[in-house]
């Protein structure tokens, strides 16, 4: 097969329906504006923490609305609450608070699904 360069990968279905939103659901209750989020990614462009690390604060974001929480708790350790994303998102979203609240939400699983 001829190298291009670059390669298409596999198409990922997510079946949303068999997902648990309890914890999003929490999420937007504590962080309205994130209802707003249209995943432009202005986000990650602007990040500081990803001039030093891979840390991707639209994945990080993403996947928890999802309901993946794979080393998600790991990979929010990456940030260092500067806000400079908030500066830049042009849906005016709390970023910073809504990274705390995933932090805070992802350590609290017990009281959550209780
Ligand atoms: S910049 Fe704002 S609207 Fe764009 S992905 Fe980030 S949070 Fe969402
Ligand atoms: S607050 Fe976190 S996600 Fe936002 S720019 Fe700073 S390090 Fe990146």
């Amino acid at each position: 097969m001829a190298d291009f360069g670059f390669f298409l990968k596999k198409a990922r279905t997510i079946n949303l329906s068999h997902a648990d939103m309890r914890k999003t659901e929490q999420l937007l209750n504590a962080v309205p504006s994130y209802k707003r989020c249209i995943s432009c990614g202005g986000c990650t462009a602007s990040c500081s923490a990803r001039q030093f690390t891979d840390f991707n604060i639209r994945k990080a974001h993403l996947y928890f609305k999802r309901g993946q929480y794979d080393r998600l708790e790991e990979e929010l350790q990456k940030c260092m609450l500067c806000g400079k994303c908030m500066l830049v998102c042009p849906r005016g979203v709390n970023l910073r608070s809504l990274i705390i609240n995933m932090r805070q939400i992802l350590s609290n699983t017990t009281e959550i699904l209780a």
